[in-house]
């Protein structure tokens, strides 16, 4: 059978973790041909399930639990407006490297005949990553696409790395660009930067080039967040968590917009706006102490738990701790069915009682499911 590609390639991200040593688990291929017919062999030699986009020529073959390999038919990429999505056509393997975002993201290995395990590297990117630099390709690598600033940013982090001067000075130049990203792009590739381990030291970086008002401050702030939220096992997306302290350093007017722009789901953007608004009057109103446990309740569930959460990475209150320790956790035992039992039939009555007994309940005036049934059969009398 005819071979259907001239070359096969291993490429990007993963040859930079293979010549770093580090683990990485997504494998990205380039074919000189046709991707798609591609990665329906490796599908069937591995036992395993193409998914093709043919819009793009690209696929993915999942195999084994949850590996995967993402094939594309190497290609030429030209940006007829700034930040928009590229014209692409088929290339050869250098053309594929030199449409990448930075010189240690655009090296190859060949996987056939007299090519394998050859690197190919046109641009440097060995020598870069040996020195720890981040390099653009070309001078207006950050006008075709914005988002490389994210990502230059988050290699910085990852890494410990550092751009050049020339490139850091066109990524300073490249930041008014940002506007001009879509919602999506622009939420991309900030939420995948704020998802990685070294996220605040990206966050103090995004700062230093102004592309977020953000501060030390800032990043000490989401590094707060993010121990709590695992202190109490909230689950809360540290994606969230770091929009929430990005928000806070904007100024009032314009958390709305930023939150909008971005395009999150409805529910997250209303948490996260939630806990912009409310973490800081909720220090204010526990800040005199003197409350009991339901008023503290009453006041920090509403926005459970992202607002209360801010209010403690900005003021370490012992009445947000007991709320989060053991305040949240308090339930009835008794519902809505029991109420029924006891000759209440539906109505706005069920839920008055049941938040009256909860709220004797967090108080400790009620222990146990019969304590609570008779102060249920009292309050219907
Ligand atoms: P990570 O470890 O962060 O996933 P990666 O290098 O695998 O790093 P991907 O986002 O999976 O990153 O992208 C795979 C490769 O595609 C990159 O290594 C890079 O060569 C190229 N690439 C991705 N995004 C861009 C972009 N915006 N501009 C140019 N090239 C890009």
């Amino acid at each position: 059978m005819a071979e259907p590609y001239a070359g096969l390639y291993l490429v990007g991200g993963t040859v930079r973790d293979i010549l770093l040593g580090r683990p990485n688990f997504d494998v990205d291929v380039a074919v000189e041909g046709d991707a798609i017919e591609l990665a329906g062999a490796l599908a069937a030699e591995l036992g395993g399930r193409c998914r093709p986009h043919g819009q793009f020529g690209t696929a993915v073959v999942l195999y084994g639990d949850g590996k995967h390999v993402d094939v594309v038919t190497a290609r030429r990429e030209t940006y007829a407006e700034p930040a928009a999505l590229p014209t692409v056509e088929a290339a050869g393997i250098e053309e594929d490297l030199f449409r990448r975002d930075f010189t240690v993201n655009a090296m190859a290995i060949g996987l056939k005949g007299n090519d394998h395990g050859r690197l190919v590297d046109p641009f440097g990117g060995q020598k870069d990553l040996e020195a720890g630099t981040i390099r653009v390709l070309h001078d207006r690598s950050f006008v075709d696409d914005p988002t490389r600033i994210f990502r230059a940013v988050r290699y910085e982090s990852r890494f410990g790395f550092h751009m050049d001067e020339h490139t850091e000075a066109l990524a300073r130049e490249g930041v008014a660009g940002i506007g001009l990203l879509s919602g999506a792009r622009l939420r991309e590739e900030l939420l995948e930067l704020l998802e990685e381990e070294q996220a605040p030291t990206s966050i103090v970086r995004l700062g230093d080039l102004d592309v977020v008002p953000a501060t030390e401050a800032t990043a000490k702030l989401f590094t707060r967040l993010r121990e709590l939220d695992r202190r109490y096992g909230l689950d809360v997306p540290d994606w969230r968590l770091g929009l929430a302290a990005l928000g806070l350093a904007l100024p009032s007017a314009e958390v709305a917009p930023f939150l909008e722009r971005l395009q999150l789901r409805r529910r997250d953007a209303r948490h996260i706006g939630a806990a912009i608004e409310d973490g800081p009057r909720l220090v204010e109103q526990l800040r005199d102490g003197g409350l009991t446990a339901s008023e503290i309740v009453a006041l920090a569930e509403p926005d459970h738990p992202d607002a209360p959460l801010l209010a403690l990475a900005l003021d370490d209150q012992q009445a947000l701790h007991e709320y989060f320790d053991r305040l949240q956790h308090v339930k009835l035992h008794i519902g809505g069915a029991d109420l029924a039992d006891l000759g209440l039939g539906e109505s706005p009555r069920v839920g008055e009682i049941l938040a009256e007994l909860r709220r004797r309940k967090l108080n400790g005036e009620l222990d146990g499911r019969e304590s609570e049934l008779a102060a249920a059969r009292e309050l219907l009398e």
